[in-house]
């Protein structure tokens, strides 16, 4: 598929101005090839291009449009917000009732700070904990992306897997030596690095349902392992729901699997399409940030009304809709048509899933668990459906390693065209 004049015009202009032509490395289709598309607008789950091209979308901005894009009820949330200004730099009121709302809904939480990114909501969770207990050590996973922090660019996944990066320039091996790198699942590994260094370990950071190096779903028991290793040597469990919260339901990963962090992450879904971010604990660790405590912490467009007004919005019609139970239906719906167009592929396919989240996972019967047990052929597979999709005028995200998201404005109807031509695609691709 190539792109059409337009989106080919825009983007040899956008290559002149912007490193890459692109603001996020992996919208740059480097690892699919071709160009991409330039996008003129958005409404439900169709993204139209600046040739004037729909595509049904599944990518949903990364994972923020759980309700489908340009909503009408947010746009008018915004459209009213705006009308009051678009940023104070002083407390408001939609930020007090969408800390009240994550309060309410997740898991062992009594205050939230907010931020602008999930990037930013990490590296201050990390702070966080690290200023809490006294200790520098932090551990993460293989196959964890935690965004763009310095210390978390370790065997790292997302736009660096694709690259083929374990880690990137630009990071001093000063500022890794205090993180460890495990495998995901591996609880001898887990249970050898807390024997060697527990007593040091400030924090474990996990995605507890990676999904930035495929969906890697994790064993239910290793999540508790975990927890029990953290509480025993003393060191605070980081969720990061940038991705899961408020997507599999108001509690997040941590409801689905009945367990507790300490510190929670938060992006995405919970500024309704808008730059944020957010990091919640109980308020015994939360007292710890300035202005009550000695971890700094800081943001002049945090808590902005407009974000917050857009992501409080939706968590409300998420609630009022029963909206995580109509995306639970739709993904089975999922799950059942693509998994059986799988089954007749020409190669090994199998779908990894959890709620609205999914993922194709090629030369593999099982969906693996580990981004080690990824098979190397993956990537130009899925290079080859991408295309094909393309051209049928179905979006899925430009890379192998990253996941699908159904949004409420998806229909059955929108899933049967998916399975179909996914059935054509793996019809075509050479075994
Ligand atoms: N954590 C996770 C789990 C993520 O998926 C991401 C982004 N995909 C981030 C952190 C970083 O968020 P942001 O891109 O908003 O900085």
């Amino acid at each position: 598929m190539s792109a059409g004049k337009e989106s080919h015009a825009w983007f040899e202009r956008a290559l002149k101005v912007l490193p890459g032509g692109v603001d996020s490395p992996v919208r740059a289709f480097g690892s699919v090839g071709g160009t991409p598309l330039v996008v003129a607008a958005a409404e439900g789950a169709t993204i139209t291009d600046v040739d004037g091209r729909a595509y049904l979308d599944f990518v949903g901005s990364w994972g923020p449009l759980i309700l489908g894009h340009a909503h009408p009820e947010i746009m008018a949330a915004v459209a009213t917000a705006c009308r009051h200004g678009t940023s104070y730099g002083a407390p408001c009121r939609p930020e007090i009732e969408l800390a009240e709302q994550v309060v309410a809904d997740y898991p062992g939480v009594e205050q939230v700070r907010f931020v602008s990114s999930g990037t930013e909501a990490v590296m201050s969770a990390l702070r966080l904990a690290r200023g809490a207990t006294g200790r520098d050590l932090v551990v993460k996973f293989s196959g964890c992306y935690h965004g763009h922090v310095d210390h978390m660019l370790v065997a790292a996944g997302s736009g660096l897997v694709t690259l083929g990066q374990p880690s990137s320039a630009g990071v001093p091996e000063q500022f890794t030596a205090l993180t460890r790198v495990l495998p995901l699942d591996d609880s001898a590994a887990l249970e050898a690095l807390f024997k060697a260094e527990g007593s040091q370990i400030a924090a474990v950071i996990i995605e507890p349902v990676p999904a930035n190096n495929g969906l890697l779903l994790q064993r239910p028991e290793f999540l508790r392992q975990l927890r029990t290793l953290c509480d025993a040597h003393g060191a605070l469990l980081i969720f990061d729901e940038v991705i899961s919260g408020f997507r599999l339901g108001p509690g997040g990963a941590a409801e689905r699997f009945g367990l507790t962090p300490d510190i929670a992450t938060f992006g995405k879904v919970i500024g309704g399409g808008m730059p944020v971010g957010a990091f919640a604990a109980r308020r015994e660790l939360m007292r710890e940030l300035a202005p009550q405590g000695r971890v700094y912490q800081a943001g002049t467009l945090s808590g902005n009304p407009v974000a917050m007004t857009a992501g409080l919005a939706t968590l409300r019609k998420l609630h009022a809709d029963d909206g995580w139970q109509q995306l639970d239906e739709l993904g089975t719906y999922l799950q059942a048509t693509v998994s059986s167009v799988l089954a007749e592929a020409a190669i090994d396919a199998s779908l990894a899933r959890c709620g609205s989240m999914f993922w194709l996972a090629l030369h593999a019967a099982e969906p693996p668990r580990t981004a080690e047990a990824i098979d190397a052929r993956a990537a130009s597979s899925y290079a080859a459906v991408f295309a094909s999709l393309l051209e049928h005028g179905i979006a899925l995200a430009p890379s192998a390693y990253e996941v699908g998201f159904l949004s409420l404005a998806h229909t059955r109807a929108d899933i049967d065209r998916l399975a179909a031509q996914l059935g054509q695609a793996f019809t075509a691709l050479p075994t």
